[in-house]
């Protein structure tokens, strides 16, 4: 049996004109697969205004109540999707990730996909020519509805498609492909035609939203082929797949940003063996996501630690921080929330020197200052003042020659 995935996200389904322009897409494929499992997104801006209506009705909502109200966003699209599969004659039927089931842990907001009934949908798949699923969504081993975080659709169709042993996982969005930077921030990035695994799993680290990080790194374990690509158009996109030697051949793949940052310093910790640990356990324990670290060298027996973490976890982190800086005799504990990282992604930085030279150069040529520094053996990640993001963005994307079309 041949089945295909194929993923559409939020501006896709909005309206009735556009679902009915993605029943177009999976009606086509129909003719070239024996069957199609759809993931479907909430429509375009359901998932914020649910979770500002829990915002509305609680000052700290319930998790769990929580990711059942927002898992509605992606029950209305699938019901809405289906009818209209049915009224063209084909055979389908919406699931719930409850319904599958999709099992996950149970880190409500954030869950991860422990395990997907891969026999019942290959049962149902011979029932029906088309399962349309709700992304974003599935279930604790004793039936809570779990999400697994904003943009999570991604990581249910590539996990989906690892599971049925799909021929490739598409997602289809409102731009054509993955784009060496952000299209609606630079006009000049351009459509990447193919794309490492670990290059994609950077980009989406480090911001780039077009894919769900966790869908990246399910591709790569499962050796799943994504390809992304527009609804509107009928362009090939971009496709996701193994590194091969052509790839390298690149300095400079892609540049991304973030701007959900918040940065913490402690100031004059004492300089001893357990401080580090002192302070980012708690973090961990919590589920804080620390990103860029750095300490200073040691001035008199003290040293400062920095850190970056998501903006929406400053409050917690700072709690956090006014418990543990005083314990470890910290002097102060500084933060900032107007920054934002910009990094530079590529595998073919393995076998050259001085891409970090060449943007520290380019920043300074413009008169940016680079707040911290982070590389590894494919990336580097500057963290910056927020106002200058779209600027270094556009520098860095012009100073590795990404604006040049090579093909
Ligand atoms: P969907 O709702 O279909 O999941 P998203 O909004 O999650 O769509 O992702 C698509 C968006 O990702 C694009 O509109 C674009 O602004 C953004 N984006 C960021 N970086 C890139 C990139 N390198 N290539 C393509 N799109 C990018
Ligand atoms: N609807 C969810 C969100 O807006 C999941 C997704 O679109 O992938 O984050
Ligand atoms: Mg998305």
């Amino acid at each position: 049996m041949k089945i295909l995935v194929q993923k559409f996200g939020g501006t896709s389904v909005a309206t009735l004109e556009r679902m009915q322009k993605v029943r177009e897409k999976v009606s086509n494929a129909l003719r070239r697969f024996n069957k199609i499992v759809v993931v479907l997104s909430a429509r375009a801006g359901d998932t914020n205004n649910l979770l500002q209506l829990a915002g509305q009705w609680s000052p700290a909502p319930d998790k769990a109540e929580c990711d059942l109200l927002v898992s509605t966003g992606e029950q209305m699209s699938i019901g809405l999707f289906t009818m209209l599969l049915k009224d063209a004659d084909i055979r389908a039927r919406s699931l719930l990730g409850s319904q599958i089931p999709i099992t996950t842990d149970d880190s409500f907001g954030c869950a991860r996909i422990l395990e997907i009934n891969s026999a019942a949908l290959l049962d149902w798949l011979n029932q029906y020519d088309v399962l349309v699923v709700a992304g974003f969504q599935g279930c604790t081993i004793d039936g809570r509805v779990t999400t697994l975080g904003r943009g999570g659709s991604d990581t249910s169709a590539v996990a989906l498609a690892a599971a049925l042993g799909s021929v490739e996982c598409e997602i289809y969005t409102d731009v054509d492909g993955v784009y060496t930077t952000d299209p609606n921030i630079c006009s000049s990035a351009r459509k990447i035609d193919r794309i490492a695994y670990n290059e994609m799993l950077e980009m989406a680290s480090m911001g780039a939203k077009v894919l769900h990080i966790r869908s990246v790194e399910f591709a790569q374990k499962y050796r799943v082929p994504v390809r992304v690509r527009s609804t509107f158009t009928d362009d090939p996109g971009t496709l996701v797949t193994q590194e091969d030697s052509t790839m390298e051949a690149v300095l400079v793949s892609g540049i991304a940003y973030d701007r959900d940052q918040a940065r913490v310093t402690l100031r004059d910790l004492p300089d001893v063996p357990g401080v580090a640990a002192a302070v980012f356990g708690p973090l961990s324990e919590k589920g804080i996501l620390v990103d860029m670290i750095v300490q200073n060298t040691s001035l008199g027996g003290h040293t400062d630690i920095t850190f970056t973490i998501p903006r929406k976890e400053l409050k917690q982190t700072l709690e956090i921080m006014a418990n543990v800086a005083p314990k470890l005799g910290a002097a102060e504990v500084l933060h900032d929330v107007n920054v934002a990282k910009v990094s530079a992604i590529g595998v073919g930085m393995r076998n050259h020197s001085g891409v970090a030279a060449r943007t520290f150069a380019a920043l300074t040529k413009e008169g940016i200052n680079i707040l911290m520094i982070s590389t590894s053996e494919i990336k580097i990640t500057i963290l910056i003042q927020e106002k200058y993001v779209e600027l270094a963005v556009r520098i860095l994307h012009d100073t590795f020659g990404l604006d040049w079309d090579l093909s």
